[in-house]
């Protein structure tokens, strides 16, 4: 039986996929171990949104060239963004790699290293399929939480992002097979599904344009919500990452009235002023993002929304920056993460744009906003005092085993002293007695 095991780089994305692949790799007689140096066959999982992201990998690549001059029988493959977007360039520079399987080809990749094996071929894979979901749906046995994958690529070609170029076009999975998926995870035990897409609010929209029935009243990620509403034993879902351009009435609706759709959404918005979002290629206005979030708030009050935000962007004036600062104070975020833009080869930003704000300036910018986020966290925290929250109990902190945790549906890390009597996987009542930036301190409610 020969030994495999998966390095990941990136996006929760790439975490699926490599659980998918192990998943597949295990049913046809493989074992996943825990070190490189136990492995007969080595596969990295990679990342291609930053240079910096490539770099890592390609030099963890090219120290295994050591192990496999120590053990030549060694096979080294290379999957995910970087593998598509780099191609055979990869097995021409670093002659140690056997494999390279694109996005679209990891079913394939027992087939590679079948050939490498027994063959000491080295091949590419790369094809991505028109319009067809070749998905792989095993997960680890025993997941309280489980991260299912419904649509892949994306279609918006925003100007700094290389995703389209990586993942493809748009494709997305029947909802009848994650229907089923979630019916086999709910079976073992999973209690809350994270669903996940490049452009998730886009699901289906490719297929419905194809079709010729997409209209603006389209949503069949709410159609998907409702059917994943009804799955008995998921207790919560969650899903990354909605465009606003898609969150049209239907989906304020779903998100909004289904019970097990946790009220915690997170929205890039990525600037709040027209002028960059229409460089960045985003398709909205800062007015037509505050009205979906407005949307939703009128509907659930209760809502709390995360962002990603992009300062210094190409051009981007310190008055434009401000209307970004605006909307953070607008929406008052609980989470966001704030990147200073850095161009990024491949993108039609880095081709046509100028990356001319200063260095300075962008960390400066960074820090503004990173002062507005704490504030409004803490704001949102402090709320929490008093109310009582469902908590789905992961387990012992990591930090302090005397004490549990588990998140509240408004993904809120809540850390309560073990009690007996309580099980990982139980969704109990929590009274939040305190607050810090980073988590909520509650009791048990026997009430
Ligand atoms: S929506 Fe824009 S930022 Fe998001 S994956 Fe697509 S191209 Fe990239």
């Amino acid at each position: 039986m020969l030994n495999f095991y998966i390095k990941t780089y990136g996006c929760q994305m790439n975490e699926r996929d490599s659980e998918a692949l192990a998943c597949l790799l295990e049913a046809r007689g493989y074992r996943e171990v825990e070190t490189e140096t136990e492995a007969d066959i080595l596969i990295f999982n990679t990342c291609s949104v930053r240079d910096q992201a490539e770099r890592k990998a390609i030099g963890k690549i090219g120290m295994m060239k050591m192990l496999k001059d120590e053990k030549p029988s060694l096979v080294i493959g290379v999957i995910g963004c970087m593998a598509q977007r780099l191609g055979s360039q990869i097995l021409a520079e670093l002659p140690q790699v056997d494999f390279v399987a694109g996005t679209d080809q990891l079913q394939n990749v027992p087939n590679l290293i079948a050939e490498a094996v027994t063959r000491h071929g080295r091949s590419a894979a790369l094809e991505m399929g028109p319009g067809v979901f070749r998905e792989l749906d095993g997960h680890r046995p025993g997941q309280l939480i489980a991260e299912v994958s419904v649509m892949r690529g994306c279609d918006q070609f925003c100007t700094y992002c290389v995703v389209p170029y990586c993942r493809g076009r748009e494709k997305s999975r029947p909802i009848e097979a994650i229907v089923d998926e979630a019916e086999r995870l709910a079976a073992g035990g999973t209690k809350e599904l994270l669903l996940l897409g490049q452009n998730i609010t886009a699901y289906g929209v490719a297929e419905a344009r194809k079709a010729g029935t997409y209209t603006p009243e389209f949503s069949a990620f709410a159609d998907l919500l409702v059917a994943l509403n009804e799955v008995k034993g998921i207790e919560r879902i969650r899903f990354t990452s909605p465009h606003v351009r898609f969150m049209n009435d239907k989906f304020v609706e779903a998100v909004t009235q289904l019970p097990k759709v946790c009220k915690c959404f997170h929205v890039p918005v990525q600037s709040g002023n027209d002028r960059i979002l229409k460089l960045m290629h985003r398709n909205y206005t800062a007015k037509e993002y505050l009205d979906r979030i407005d949307a939703i708030r009128a509907k659930a009050p209760e809502t709390l929304f995360s962002t990603d935000i992009i300062v210094g962007f190409c051009s981007e004036t310190r008055q434009e920056f401000e209307d970004t600062h605006e909307v953070m104070r607008r929406v008052g975020y609980d989470m966001a993460y704030i990147f200073r833009y850095s161009q990024r080869s491949g993108t039609k930003a880095a081709e046509t744009l100028t990356d001319d704000v200063p260095e300075a300036e962008k960390h400066e910018r960074n820090q503004i906003l990173l002062q507005e986020l704490n504030e409004s966290v803490a704001r949102h925290n402090a709320q929490m005092i008093g109310q009582t929250v469902p908590v789905l109990i992961e387990g012992p902190s990591p930090r302090n085993p005397k004490r549990w945790c588990g998140r509240s549906d408004r993904n809120k890390m809540v850390l309560f002293d073990a009690t007996p009597g309580l099980k990982v996987g139980d969704l109990r009542n929590f009274r939040i007695e305190r607050s810090t930036e980073n988590a909520l301190y509650g009791t048990l409610d026997k009430s």
